[in-house]
């Protein structure tokens, strides 16, 4: 049975096929600069095979239309309605959708009076389901939220201590991010550890472009770096993480900027490595500086470990009991052995005792803790979209 899982975007478009309950992954693609006149379609499928085209993409509908019917020409799929279901990421599920849902008219509209807290993506999400539901009418469609996985937190845990009136009138609280992938590899590693998820104490460190850690009690989130918005928490590529907020007035005053939104920009995009290291974003650009000398490049990394350092020492007190596994995934959590290794050094007196010669794979799963270490450590590949479609699979099979 196909389902597909769709990620969209404001000018990208990425889509995935898969085969299920077998999760044998059938096809994927994206539509990149989505609304332009040299868009770029691309697909693998059939194992190897691949299709890649520059042409005007100028719509939302023309995008979905275009998938269909590529999806049918390049013969990923016999017949659309060999599509059992579509399932959707969608950013903000606020404080209504505490798990995925069917999507209906009303689902709809209550995704896009979200928007507010999500003004990049929920707007355009809503409207993609729109477009792929007028399309394909009979397909059942399901949307996937990125921070239901947090809705179980407590409020002791979701306020930020200041005067209640502020989440009461305006829902200012911690929703998190990442949530799909925590709670992917949170599944996984229950299944590494052979225990019931229920009864199983991680520490996930999602560590990406954006970078969240998550602490996870009786296999559900009860905290999580991310805040209000993505910006909290630790170190990223270009955001800042957690800083004192009084900065911020002191930055506009010093750089005589008017508008606070500007150092919002600033904390979001040229801060984190970037800023630090005054190089890039990207973690191989600085571990390679850093290794050639640069000496920016090598405080970005430290502060970047030092302040993962902290958050798991402070997930590890708030769980009350010591994690099973420390699960690293993500783009930097998967491939970057240097920060797995400075972390996990960092925790030799909490138990952790890393292999150093298994920590030197790469986007693989595997235990990478010694056999003696107190606490597991894994490397869990991520997978959002595979969620996305268990998700899609097992509500469309309830319906
Ligand atoms: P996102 O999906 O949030 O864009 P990813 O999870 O794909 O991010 O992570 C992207 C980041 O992963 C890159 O910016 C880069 O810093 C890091 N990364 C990817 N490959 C490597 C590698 N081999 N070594 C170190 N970092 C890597």
């Amino acid at each position: 049975m196909l389902f597909m899982s769709v990620n969209a975007g404001s000018s990208s478009l990425k889509w995935q096929i898969y085969d299920m309950p077998q999760e044998k992954q059938v096809a994927k693609g994206m539509i990149d600069r989505l609304g332009t006149k040299d868009a770029v379609f691309s697909a693998t499928y059939n194992g190897q095979e691949h299709f890649k085209k520059t042409e005007a993409i100028l719509t939302k509908e023309a995008a979905a239309t275009l998938i269909l019917t590529r999806l049918k020409n390049l013969k990923i799929v016999k017949h659309l309605e060999d599509i059992k279901g579509i399932g959707h990421r969608v950013v903000s599920g606020g404080e209504i959708f505490h798990e995925s849902t069917l999507v209906d008219d009303q689902v709809l509209l209550k995704i896009e009076n979200l928007a507010e807290l999500a003004p990049l993506h929920n707007r355009v999400e809503a409207y993609f389901m729109n477009v792929f539901q007028k399309l394909l009418p009979e397909v059942p469609q399901v949307a996937v939220f990125d921070n239901s996985f947090f809705s179980h937190l407590s409020p002791a845990n979701y306020l930020y201590p200041i005067d209640k009136k502020y989440y009461d009138n305006y829902g200012i609280r911690k929703y998190g991010a990442h949530g799909t992938s925590h709670r992917y590899v949170t599944q996984r590693a229950a299944e590494l550890l052979q225990k019931p998820q229920a009864q199983t104490n991680l520490i996930t460190l999602h560590l990406g472009s954006g970078a969240s850690i998550s602490a996870i009690k009786n296999g559900q989130a009860i905290d999580t770096s991310m805040g209000f918005t993505p910006l909290a928490g630790i170190m990223m590529g270009t955001r800042s993480g957690d800083v004192d907020p009084s900065i911020i007035p002191y930055m506009m005053e010093k750089e005589q900027i008017k508008d606070v939104k500007e150092i919002i920009r600033v904390l979001n995009k040229e801060s984190g490595l970037l800023g630090v290291s005054g190089i890039s974003n990207d973690k191989r650009d600085i571990d390679d500086a850093a290794a050639a000398g640069d000496q920016r490049a090598q405080l970005a990394q430290q502060m970047f470990a030092n302040r993962i350092v902290k958050y798991v020492g402070s997930y590890w007190a708030l769980l009350g009991v010591q994690p099973d596994a420390l699960v690293f995934t993500a783009g930097i959590g998967e491939n970057d052995a240097l920060v797995r290794a400075d972390v996990c050094h960092a925790l030799r007196h909490l138990g952790v005792q890393l292999d150093d010669q298994a920590n030197q794979v790469r986007g693989q799963e595997r235990l990478i803790s010694q056999p003696d270490s107190a606490v597991k450590v894994y490397i869990i590949p991520t997978n959002e979209e595979l969620m996305i479609a268990r998700d899609t699979y097992q509500l469309t099979q309830k319906h």
